[in-house]
């Protein structure tokens, strides 16, 4: 009877792991991920931003995945995290870079259906503006930590796939496999996150939509990959089951992380690396654009 009961149990805590393993929402660069881009592109800073960004580099990086979170509160969010750009045949030419422009073509409704990413950045790109033209400190910190998240995600290749958990494909997990599995393993050890100084961006907006093009472009690889791989490794030495957070979870085993990691040949560290780069040259361009205001000021008041 006890066996049983215990047996049942068993059974009861294996379908709930693997709930949690496969339910786990498709999300973004992970907590890790975001908080390193966050805090490594306030490095990149001009002597006359980075002391207020240092000041609070730690608000910047626990907030880094606020918008993730909003995503369950607010019906809108989720569009503004990716965009399929396989609807559009991967290619960023057919697309509008003003929104207006866009809606013309393809309506709002269509357009948030697919994701609105690249469009979504610069909304936030003249807010972090108004936010220093107003010298508001905790309006600058909270823009600025919300807009490194989407500029973040928009380097995750399967952000720029409609196939972005592998659901069309049976590779259930890759998401988080590559934007949160790889860079927690291989980022600290050894990715070169210091990476020079940020530039002032002339057209944010083409900077961003190159960096969607090369996100869809590399997402095949991404898969293709994956499934080459998964093809010669047995699926008892793809996953393994470890402790997080008090919690046993299903994961890909890091035997094979490291096989898929060396296969992607640095595919991760450079798209982190670009990341923090246009992170840090995004809050630059909105402080130029909003004539340089003294941010030594600002510092005392900022929570
Ligand atoms: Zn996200």
């Amino acid at each position: 009877m006890v066996m049983k009961w215990m047996d049942e149990m068993r059974r009861y805590f294996l379908l709930f792991f693997l709930l949690v393993f496969f339910a786990l929402p498709a999300g973004s660069w992970g907590f890790f991920g975001h908080r390193h881009i966050n805090y490594h592109a306030v490095f990149l800073l001009p002597p006359e931003m980075i002391g207020f960004y240092k000041a609070n580099i730690r608000y910047l990086a626990d907030h880094a995945i606020d918008p993730d979170k909003r995503r369950y509160a607010v019906m809108e969010e989720a569009p503004r995290h990716y965009i399929d750009m396989d609807h559009y045949d991967n290619n960023v030419q057919t697309l509008p870079m003003k929104w207006e422009e866009a809606v013309a073509k393809y309506s709002e409704d269509s357009l948030q259906a697919h994701g609105i990413a690249p469009w979504w950045i610069m909304v936030m790109q003249g807010r972090l503006k108004k936010a220093f033209e107003a010298r508001d400190p905790n309006m600058i910190l909270k823009t600025s930590a919300d807009i490194g998240h989407y500029i973040a995600d928009v380097h995750v290749p399967l952000h720029a796939s409609s196939n972005h958990n592998g659901q069309k494909t049976e590779q259930h997990g890759i998401h988080g496999f590559w934007e949160s599995r790889l860079p927690e393993l291989y980022a600290e050890k050894e990715y070169d996150l210091l990476i020079g100084k940020a530039g002032y961006l002339v057209n944010p907006s083409q900077w961003i939509w190159q960096r969607v093009q090369e996100s869809a472009h590399a997402a095949d690889s991404v898969l293709k990959i994956e499934k080459q791989l998964s093809h010669r490794i047995p699926s008892d030495q793809r996953f393994s089951y470890e402790l997080r957070n008090g919690m046993v979870m299903r994961q890909y085993s890091s035997t094979y992380a490291h096989q898929y990691h060396r296969k992607l040949n640095g595919m991760v560290e450079r798209r982190m690396r670009s990341a923090i780069h246009g992170v840090a040259s995004f809050w630059l361009s909105a402080w130029i654009d909003a004539g340089q205001p003294d941010l030594d000021q600002l510092k005392a008041s900022a929570k």
